[in-house]
């Protein structure tokens, strides 16, 4: 079994983002909108400026109260669409219940929606205009990528059909010409549906979740999930342990799909600019 690195391959494609950012003589810039003191959401939040500052892009964070309205959350995000020197515009969800997820990504100026969740961006992913990419999903690829690993006529099964990573995954999959099933928690048989996938993504939000049996001998899986244990480890929806035994690649929690995320949130951020500056359709 082959270890997917997810560290080294984030790194490459921050560099590259750096080299392009230096190369250009540009700054983009990123704001970051963060409400309430979710602890997980902070160090999210504090990992994006430091990849921020490597690629030489200006951060710019807002730290708003737990009580903040939606109203005043709207608001902000209003003054940074008009804000021609702001490049990006990213809300850490989740946000407080007194503020809908839905109205928040609906404010954001799609051109400068670097985690691609406004309607006008899932909209181009499915019909193949996407220029700003999901960025976990994205991320995965990349690392599929990385390692020439192509899917095109292998057969795809993703765990999870949420809008940040199922779904997403989903469409770019599709769009690299694999033959993708999407599972659920409705999907009956799911061990059987598994054991179809030459590409298995786990992204269920469940510790260990999907055992050795569910896994076809050489496949390559791909582990989403981050999941906080009792003892404050961190696990991923795979049950590591025994599976690398059967996958021909696997990426480890922490270190393999986690890392790709931010990577990509940096592409986009340099997407954005380009857009924006005319330099890019
Ligand atoms: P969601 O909770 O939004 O979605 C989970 C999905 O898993 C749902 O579609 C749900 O089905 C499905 N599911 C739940 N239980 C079962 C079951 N028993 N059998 C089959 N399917 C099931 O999670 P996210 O997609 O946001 O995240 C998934 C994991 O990935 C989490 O651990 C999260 O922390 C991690 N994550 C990691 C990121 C990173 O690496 N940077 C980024 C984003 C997420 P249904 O729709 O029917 O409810």
């Amino acid at each position: 079994m082959q270890l997917i690195d997810g560290k080294t391959v984030s790194l490459a494609v921050k560099t590259a983002v750096k080299d392009a950012i230096a190369q250009e003589g540009i700054e983009p810039c990123l704001a970051v909108i963060l409400v309430g003191n979710d602890p997980a959401s902070r160090v999210y939040v504090n990992n994006k400026k430091k990849a921020c500052s490597f690629c030489g892009i200006r951060s710019l964070e807002y730290t708003l109260p737990q009580e903040t309205t939606q109203d005043e959350l709207l608001a902000l995000i209003d003054r940074l669409n008009k804000d021609e020197s702001v490049n990006g515009i990213l809300c850490q969800l989740p946000v407080p219940p007194q503020i809908s997820e839905k109205a928040v990504i609906d404010k954001i100026n799609p051109k400068k929606d670097v985690d691609c969740f406004h309607n006008e961006n899932v909209g181009r992913l499915w019909t193949g205009n996407d220029r700003l990419k999901p960025c976990t999903p994205a991320g995965m690829m990349a690392l599929l990528d990385y390692y020439n690993i192509d899917p095109a006529g292998k057969r795809c099964v993703i765990v999870g059909r949420s809008n940040i990573v199922g779904k997403p995954m989903a469409a770019l999959m599709l769009s690299r010409n694999a033959t993708v099933t999407v599972c659920h928690s409705k999907t009956q048989d799911l061990a059987a549906v598994c054991k179809e996938a030459d590409i298995l993504v786990a992204a269920v939000g469940r510790p260990k979740f999907i055992t050795a049996d569910m896994v076809k001998d050489g496949a390559v899986v791909l582990d989403v999930g981050i999941n906080r244990l009792p003892d404050g480890s961190l696990c991923g929806d795979v049950d590591f342990d025994a599976v690398k035994e059967k996958a021909s690649y696997l990426t480890p929690v922490p270190g393999g799909c986690g890392p790709m995320t931010i990577a990509v949130l940096m592409q986009n951020t340099l997407t954005a600019y380009r857009i924006q500056n005319g330099m890019t359709k």
